[in-house]
C-alpha cells in the first residue's frame, strides 16, 4: 500500500541523522521492512539498511525502532523545526 503525502505534509530535511543502525544487533529479521508503511527498509544478505534520503520521506513513526527486538535501530526525533510538518489533520 502507498500512502500519498504530497499535499498534507511538507519536509524540511533534518541535517542529522535521526535514524542510525547499528549492524552488528541487526538478526535479519524484517520487522522494519514490514512495519514501515512508507518502504524505507530493505533487508539484504540478512541485515537492514534504510534508504539514503530517508530524511525527505521517514513519518517519524518510531515504528521501525519499535519492533526492532535486538535494538539495532536508534530513532531520535529530528530537532526542532525540522523533519516532517503536517500541514492539515
Ligand atoms: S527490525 Fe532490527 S533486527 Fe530486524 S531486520 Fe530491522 S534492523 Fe535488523
Ligand atoms: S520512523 Fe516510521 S516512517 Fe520512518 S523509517 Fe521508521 S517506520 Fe519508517
Amino acid at each position: 500500500m502507498k500512502i500519498e503525502l504530497e499535499g498534507l505534509s511538507k519536509h524540511i530535511p533534518s541535517t542529522s541523522n535521526f535514524i542510525t543502525i547499528d549492524k552488528s544487533k541487526c538478526n535479519g529479521c524484517n520487522q522494519c521492512a514490514i512495519i514501515c508503511i512508507v518502504n524505507l527498509w530493505k533487508v539484504k544478505d540478512g541485515v537492514a539498511s534504510i534508504i539514503d534520503d530517508y530524511k525527505t520521506k521517514c513519518l517519524e513513526c518510531g515504528s521501525c525502532a519499535q519492533v526492532c527486538e535486538p535494538g539495532a535501530i536508534n530513532f531520535m526525533y529530528p530537532e526542532g523545526g525540522t523533519g516532517i510538518v503536517y500541514q492539515y489533520g
